[in-house]
């Protein structure tokens, strides 16, 4: 088909849409069509209600324009006026080219620059009506005039009085061949024409309690406020009309989440029964007491297994609180009342100190243990349908392998926000309806885990065992070579183990970063008669796991790594740690590093050698590290400092995304809506009354909450 009949092709199918809804495609709305639809789609945009819901990033106060006479220096202006000259220029040196235009508007007179964009030349033309936004330079005494670099531009067309100007303006994020304005064009006929199908489904006494607009208004004025909106509310999404959606959003996320929970609660789970058996012989055989946060959770974790319904519990606390050690006991109860049980961690090498681990705790319990990643070329598959494998061990494995429990009990996964409600979904098919408790290696702030978390019940170890030391850590730089030499030979001469951590396995050509591979082998020559091991995530896993052996029993004193040490590795005579190039890791990820170390009573030291020029970012992440050992307070600068979109990324844990509201900004409306949503489902746990809503929130989880029973 060429294209023109492909067109008509698509021109007819609008007959099936005789009127226009909510799901309309939005290339059938007028004004759009099939070319500007495909620029459309490049924005996320498919469907009319798309297209209502993609709202500006920022405004623009065009209602009072100022002149280019009394345009304040150093200030962002918005400024009306026209054409008169434009050229383009190169500079002599650098062969830059700089396209100008010169504008005025009666008052005075002002020059645009913009840089490396010769092809501006073609937007304008002398006469015409410009809208030029940025910020204003230049000096009025030097005789060099007003300037604006690189300003935002408009050109006015006859009849933009209406949209375009003389108002509070939305800015639209544009793609290649529809801009801002040409999408504030449409936008302005589809809210007009099409706003108002959007249904309320909202129930009137939530609106009420929570001081709420209704949603076709809230939508409208999102992207065309009122005359006499507060544009610095607007800006910081503070809107009434910003409240709402902000509402919206966190109250979906939220319902999604109370019908999970409720969901789970009316299921039929496995009722354990407290023997007094294995869990007590593992508890007495422990070379250490109980923290009395340990034993609470563990209490909260009896209880929750006794019921007649399915557990779900997340066990949250610092790095080295002693989660597994609680988890491993909960794995027992389930054990010694018939059943199995496993754990999922998020790396191989994780999943294979677990295994190494457990089964050594278990050794004198009588209690058979396997290890199960994608990469064993014989898997226990069989040992593991049979059932004379008690615990399992693994990685994702145990979700993607066609993998057949016996009699799956409990369920623990070990992970750093790599999982979500959806993969926790998958591994309760796994059994029949098995207890789950997941324990995160990473303290998240409390309103992180209550938006990611909250369907499940949250125990907080808030208590390390006695005997940790608090780790010194400071950063430094590549010119203190020496000192940072000397450091390490003093802790291995006092007979003490180093971790070495490298961002890279292998040099690379691409990034001028140092290596795992060629640190190991530089390192060698300095520390001579050091014994040097070296583990990364691309050894097999014999090697690895002998690596690991010959360091926890002391025949490695140097441990040099990738991150692939990050969690789990637990050596207490290790009391230093080097993390080569810590400007490029993550606070979390050093975070989690440094929680390798300080683990034994000694006095332990993380050195983090940052090498300059590095960014604002990275210069607050080391900051942080050297200011607090508080896992808690690490993952709230972390949030601060990375935002939460890119922090909990609620794409990949299978959850409706959050558009308009921000977990930091918005964490007042966010319990708001958490308390209404779980309210409701209370009364009415299957929506039956609200049937709209119900639609709604199924469409924001895309089908994820079909097991929702009607
Ligand atoms: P987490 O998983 O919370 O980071 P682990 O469970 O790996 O912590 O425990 C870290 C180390 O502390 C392990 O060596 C563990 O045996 C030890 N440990 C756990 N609980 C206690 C306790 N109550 N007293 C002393 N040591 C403990
Ligand atoms: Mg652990």
């Amino acid at each position: 088909m060429n294209s023109k009949n492909k067109d008509l092709a698509e021109n007819k199918r609008t007959h099936s849409f005789p009127r226009t809804g909510k799901d309309t495609p939005v290339q059938y709305i007028k004004g759009v069509g099939p070319a500007r639809a495909r620029l459309l789609r490049r924005l996320g945009i498919e469907t009319l209600e798309d297209m209502l819901f993609f709202f500006p990033w920022r405004y623009e106060d065009r209602k009072n324009l100022r002149k280019i006479g009394s345009l304040g220096f150093g200030t962002l202006e918005t400024t009306l006026c026209e054409v008169v000259s434009s050229e383009t220029i190169t500079t002599p040196r650098k062969k830059m080219k700089i396209f100008e235009l010169t504008v005025t508007d009666g008052s005075g007179t002002l020059r645009a620059k913009w840089f490396n964009q010769p092809y501006l030349q073609k937007y304008f033309e002398k006469g015409q009506q410009v809208i030029l936004s940025g910020v204003v330079k230049g000096n009025p005494y030097g005789g060099g005039g007003l300037e604006m670099e690189n300003p935002d531009f408009e050109v006015c067309g006859a009849d933009d009085t209406l949209v375009h100007t003389a108002r509070i303006v939305p800015v639209y994020s544009a793609t290649e061949g529809l801009s801002p304005k040409q999408i504030r064009t449409l936008m302005f006929s589809i809210t007009a024409a099409h706003a108002s199908l959007l249904e309320e489904y909202m129930p009137k006494d939530i609106l009420r309690r929570n001081n709420l607009i209704p949603l076709v208004r809230a939508v409208q004025e999102a992207h065309f406020p009122e005359e006499y909106t507060d544009i610095g509310m607007l800006n910081r999404g503070q809107s009434p009309a910003h409240r709402r959606l902000v509402f919206d959003e966190f109250f979906f996320l939220e319902l999604g989440l109370a019908l999970l929970k409720k969901r789970e609660s009316i299921e039929q789970g496995i009722s354990f029964t407290r023997k007094d058996d294995i869990v007590k012989r593992f508890v007495q055989g422990l070379p250490f007491d109980l923290t009395e946060a340990q034993k609470g959770v563990l209490r909260e974790i009896g209880a929750d297994m006794e019921r007649p319904v399915p557990m779900n519990r997340l066990i949250h606390g610092d790095v080295g609180c002693g989660k597994t050690v609680v988890a491993l006991a909960a794995m027992l109860r389930a054990v010694e009342n018939g059943y199995q049980a496993c754990l999922m961690a998020p790396t191989e090498l994780l999943a294979e100190q677990h295994y190494i681990n457990i089964s050594r705790m278990a050794g004198g319990l009588d209690v058979s243990v396997a290890l199960l990643t994608s990469g064993m070329k014989e898997k226990p598959l069989a040992e593991i349908s049979e059932g004379t494998v008690r615990i399992v061990v693994g990685t994702h494995a145990l979700i993607q392998e066609p993998l057949q429990f016996r009699n799956l009990g409990l369920a623990v996964i070990d992970e750093q926000h790599r999982f979500g409600v959806v993969q926790r979904g998958l591994l309760r098919q796994k059994g029949l309806n098995p207890d789950i408790l997941v324990m995160t290696a990473t303290p998240i702030p409390r309103t992180l885990a209550m938006t990611l978390y909250g369907d499940l019940d949250v125990s907080v170890i808030d208590q390390l065992p006695a005997g940790r030391r608090p780790v010194v850590t400071k950063v430094f730089f590549p010119s203190q070579r020496d000192r940072i030499y000397s450091l390490v030979r003093g802790e291995l001469s006092k007979g003490r183990q180093v971790y070495i951590v490298y961002p890279l396995i292998e040099g690379s050509e691409k990034l001028d970063l140092k290596s795992a591979v060629d640190g190991a082998e530089a390192l060698k020559k300095i520390f001579q008669g050091t014994r040097v091991g070296l583990v990364h995530g691309r050894m097999q896993r014999q090697e690895r796991e002998s690596v690991m052996a010959l360091f926890t029993s002391g025949d490695i004193d140097m441990l040099v790594a990738t991150t692939v040490i990050e969690v789990g590795i637990d050596i207490p005579n290790a009391s230093l740690m080097l993390i080569v190039h810590a400007e490029r890791f993550g606070l979390a990820q050093l975070h989690q590093l440094r929680g390798r170390i300080g683990r034994g009573g000694h006095d332990s030291s993380c050195l983090l050698l940052a090498y300059p020029p590095f960014s604002e970012e990275a210069k607050r992440r080391l900051k942080a590290m050297e200011s607090t050992s508080d896992g808690f307070r690490i993952a709230e600068e972390d949030l601060a400092i990375r935002g939460p979109g890119d922090f909990f990324g609620t794409r990949q844990s299978g959850m409706p995304d959050l558009k308009v509201a921000d977990i930091i900004r918005d964490t007042g409306i966010l319990e708001l809506a958490r308390k209404e949503a779980f309210d409701l489902t209370g009364t009415d746990p299957h929506l039956r009354d609200y049937p709209l809503l119900k639609e709604a929130v199924q469409r924001r989880w895309k089908g994820r909450l079909e097991l929702i029973k009607s």
